[in-house]
């Protein structure tokens, strides 16, 4: 699995800089940044210092839909949870999540917001995760590059590789795709609850559950065939 750091319309060079400084220091080498070209512009480099590689090599993106088209899992960051019912993982659980997920997953993104209003309740609701650093006081929140600070050092043991071209990667995002045909022929329509809490935990699993979800799926297709 790859690990991008995804940082959506920043306005501060400043926290681009501390951002590239933060992957560097512990060992990530992926930033990516969506609508914004504050990285090139020189106090960027004044924080980032001896991270410039990490800026010279930042990916620009004009969307997140164009994230999430190089991504088979997105990972929204967010202070509170405004986004619907859905659960916030601290970066710990978030830690043990993705180093479950084998080879299952070839390139996550963990998506961070504006320094002003963070990501929008679409942009969360389009993450398949949404992970919060549980935080003493509920103002303020923390600033993006510390924010990006912590999540490269919680995550900082993941054991990163090139996305290897292996059988099992797109096994995760096949399975979601096998359900969302499955379900409405066994019929647990789209839009009752047992269909999205489906949908919902199936970013969760690791990578020994998507294989046995596969093998039951196929079972339950060759039944109804
Ligand atoms: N007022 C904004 C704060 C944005 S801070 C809001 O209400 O969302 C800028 C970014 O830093 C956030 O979008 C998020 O990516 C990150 N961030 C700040 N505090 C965080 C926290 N406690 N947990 C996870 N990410 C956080």
């Amino acid at each position: 699995m790859q690990l991008a750091f995804v940082l959506v319309e920043p306005k501060v060079p400043e926290n681009v800089g501390a951002a590239a400084r933060a992957l560097k220091t512990m060992g990530f080498g992926q930033l990516w940044i969506v609508n914004s070209q504050v990285h090139r512009e020189p106090a960027a480099g004044w924080v980032a210092h001896g991270s410039d590689d990490i800026l010279a090599a930042v990916r620009a993106y004009d969307s997140l839909e164009a994230v999430r088209a190089d991504a088979d899992l997105l990972i929204g960051t967010s202070a509170k949870a405004r986004h619907g019912k859905r659960e916030l993982y601290t970066p710990k659980a978030l830690q043990v999540l993705l180093g479950n997920k084998g080879d299952t997953v070839a390139q996550a993104a963990l998506v961070f917001g504006r320094e002003d209003r963070g990501l929008s309740n679409e942009e969360l609701a389009s993450c398949d995760l949404v992970t919060g650093i549980p935080l003493a006081v509920s103002y303020p929140s923390l600033n993006l590059g510390q924010a990006v600070m912590l999540y490269a050092y919680a995550l900082s043991g993941l054991r990163l590789d090139a996305a290897a071209e292996t059988a099992a990667v797109g096994q995760w995002t096949a399975l979601r795709d096998r359900l969302q045909v499955l379900l409405p022929s066994l019929d647990v329509a789209p839009d009752s609850k047992l269909y999205q809490w489906a949908l919902e935990r199936l970013p969760l699993l690791a990578d020994k559950d998507v294989r046995f979800l596969h093998t039951l799926c196929q079972n339950i297709e060759k039944k109804m065939r």
